[in-house]
């Protein structure tokens, strides 16, 4: 197929100072979890995206010296030149492809709390540092300003061995410069107090990079267009005047917003393009190119922001993590098989608990090297095998697209009248509307494979199984929620459970509505599921308490950055949190409550209480038959979790399907 030629301004070369960008698609720096422990994990991922299109791959944050460091967060690292061959892996992988390769130099200063190195934490005046940690930064003075732009020149120019086109002057998010660059900034020398003042380092940082490594390298300053104020209401009037008064030094503006858990909200909270509002008058005070993000999946929105001139470059992490072929697609008029981003931040989650990047949508992340996965390509069927998929939720339909493309002969069956299993339902809970795209790409991905067919309304079981006599079976057939209250904090059901007024998710997603009285969401799960049946109840006019034994509502969300819209988004709506408690006791009409600190218990008035504590998988049909045939258990079915580990067990199986595997470490490791 054909480019529609309406996007061709999409792929014009954009020059960045003495470099120029094949096209405008720009992958952002973004976190990985990977870092400077998993070199060649982390170069083969990005070389995948140089390879789908993106014309500018970075790095994500790189530390340029012991005293930011993020540990157990895991950044690169520029510390010194033993730290040069790794990130030239990344380098070379990137040029393979023709795109430019841009590095974040990073200094956390208050941000990173130095576990690892034991350096004290740095900062323009001393104050906490890190997130909550009992440490405190040491106030930076002349000489320490001195060093620390030292460090920086040091790392630019290891950066510059390493083969980056693009260098970052990284002045954004709660890091040093931007330290120095907030009103907090009380210094009294030349380097705090005043607007001009605060705007000195990152002034002397750009001058001083440009002249260390301008000759080859591109020198981009990532810089927040606001301070302060919630979402897209937020105050512009500084960040106007320093970029009014820096505009020109830089060769490229990479622009982001004060609120992070704006700038990468999840779908529940945050619309496609949210921070143009915030950020599209940068353009009319700088002559330099400007690139910005927003989520971007529709080429549609990509095109207007190039055509209304609000950024010269689309970024995107994100979207370039869940559909890495992104651009490739628009260039050869595919762009219907974008696979969109669904806005759920289980990427991020990868970094903020110290591990390898993952993606709902796309289960190749971060498996391109240490399992030899491609986005795009998939070894070719090793049998004429038939395939019987039982169970059309994310598992069951990434299995079928995945066996599909390899060429097996698939049959799925799905007993309810839709595809998509749970994420069809929850889709349609409050806020996870886009969510459904795991289900849509999965289903216009089918419709292209005749070898691929479906059945609805299809419960099947073993005497079908056996008269279908298929080669391989897959039990596809998820988990349900269970009524009894075993969790994360009781192994043994809650008495009073058995009650007819008590009720799972997997019932109000039916349909089923709580008496009119007061309801008790009781969440021992601690992801979304809790807080977003609350919200729902709460819209339809209930009263709502969400009783937890955690010390905050929806408590992993802290992962994918959203625990405090959450929270906040359920107080405003009036419902109450009785945190730090169990549910002991369900009567008829009231509910027994304990503090998880003093074991002291109250009776308040419940009409219906909501447990959304743990799931049962759905396995009946696998044991009833494991002894028979080939048969296998993937997603929920296998052990409940999220919907990107039902996407990653669906994809792993149809990978694995007649292929040899590595044994007993299934995936190379890097030491
Ligand atoms: P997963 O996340 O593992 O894909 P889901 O719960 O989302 O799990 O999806 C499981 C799907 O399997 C549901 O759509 C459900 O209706 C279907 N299912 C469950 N049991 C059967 C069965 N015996 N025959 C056909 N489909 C089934
Ligand atoms: Fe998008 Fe979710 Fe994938 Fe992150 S994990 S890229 S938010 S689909």
């Amino acid at each position: 197929m054909t480019r529609d030629p309406r996007f061709d301004v999409l792929f014009e070369p954009v020059p960045i100072g003495p470099v120029t960008a094949p096209n405008r698609f720009y992958q952002v720096p973004h976190c990985t979890g990977m870092g400077y422990r998993r070199p060649k994990t982390l170069a083969t991922m990005r070389g995948v995206k140089a390879e789908g299109g993106w014309g500018t791959v970075c790095t994500e944050y790189c530390s340029i010296h012991p005293s930011s460091d993020d540990e157990p967060f895991p950044s690169a690292s520029l510390w010194d030149d033993e730290d040069i061959a790794s990130l030239a892996l990344t380098v070379d992988e990137i040029h393979a492809h023709g795109a430019l390769a841009g590095v974040e130099l990073w200094h956390g200063g208050a941000g990173s709390a130095n576990f690892y190195s034991r350096e004290a934490p740095l900062g323009p005046t001393s104050r906490p540092a890190g997130v909550w940690d009992p440490v405190q930064t040491r106030a930076m003075d002349k000489s320490d300003i001195r060093e620390l732009k030292g460090w920086h020149l040091a790392a630019a120019k290891r950066a510059q061995q390493a083969g980056f086109d693009i260098v970052y002057v990284y002045a954004a998010h709660w890091y040093l410069i931007r330290q120095f660059l907030l009103p907090s900034n009380h210094r009294t020398d030349e380097y705090g107090g005043s607007l001009v003042n605060r705007a000195r380092l990152l002034h002397e940082l750009i001058v001083e990079t440009k002249e260390a490594v301008g000759d080859t390298c591109a020198v981009a300053v990532r810089f927040s267009a606001s301070i302060g104020g919630p979402d897209d209401d937020q105050d512009t009037s500084e960040p106007r005047e320093m970029i009014e008064l820096l505009g020109e030094l830089p060769d490229l503006w990479d622009i982001t917003v004060h609120d992070y858990s704006y700038e990468m909200g999840t779908s529940r909270f945050v619309p496609e393009a949210a921070l143009e509002d915030t950020m599209s008058w940068v353009k009319s005070v700088t002559t330099k190119p400007v690139v910005s993000v927003g989520r971007f999946t529709s080429p549609d929105t990509m095109l207007r922001l190039v055509r209304q001139g609000v950024v010269d470059l689309v970024g995107a992490a994100r979207p370039s993590i869940a559909d890495p072929f992104i651009p490739n697609k628009i260039a050869d008029g595919r762009g219907d098989e974008i696979r969109e981003c669904i806005g759920c931040n289980i990427c991020y989650t990868g970094d903020q608990t110290g591990t390898p990047i993952r993606c709902t949508q796309n289960p190749t992340m971060g498996e391109e090297w240490r399992k030899g996965w491609h986005p795009e390509t998939i070894a070719p069927k090793g049998s004429d095998s038939s395939i019987l998929i039982v169970g059309g939720g994310p598992a069951g339909l990434e299995a079928a697209v995945a066996l599909g493309r390899r060429g097996y002969d698939v049959t799925l069956a799905e007993a309810r009248r839709e595809l998509g299993g749970r994420v069809t339902l929850e889709s349609r809970l409050p806020g996870l509307n886009q969510w459904n795209r795991v289900t849509e790409w999965r289903l216009n991905q089918i419709g292209k494979l005749p070898n691929v067919e479906f059945y609805l309304e299809s419960v099947v079981d073993r005497e079908q199984i056996l008269e279908f006599s298929p080669d391989h079976v897959a039990i596809a057939t998820g988990a349900k929620w269970r009524k009894d209250g075993v969790g994360r904090s009781l192994d043994d059901p809650i008495p009073g459970w058995e009650h007819e007024h008590v009720l799972t998710p997997d019932d109000i997603m039916a349909g089923a509505t709580p008496s009119g009285g007061p309801v008790i969401v009781y969440d021992d799960d601690h992801y979304y599921m809790g807080g977003v049946i609350a919200e729902k109840l709460r819209k339809e006019g209930l009263d709502v308490t969400l009783v937890t034994p955690a010390n905050e509502v929806s408590t992993w969300t802290t992962h994918t950055e959203e625990q405090h819209r959450i929270q906040q988004r359920l107080l405003k709506i009036g419902i109450v949190l009785e945190i730090g408690t169990v549910l002991a006791d369900v009567s008829g009409d009231h509910a027994t409550l304990e503090c998880v600190f003093t074991g002291r218990t109250r009776d308040v008035a419940a009409s219906s209480v909501v447990m959304v504590t743990s799931r049962r998988p759905l396995d009946d049909l696998y044991y009833e038959m494991v002894d028979e045939i080939e048969i296998t258990r993937i997603g929920d079915c296998l052990a409940p979790g999220t919907i990107a580990t039902s996407v990653y067990s669906g994809h792993r199986y149809a990978r694995e399907m007649d292929t040899e595997q590595r044994t007993p470490v299934p995936f190379r490791r890097e030491r």
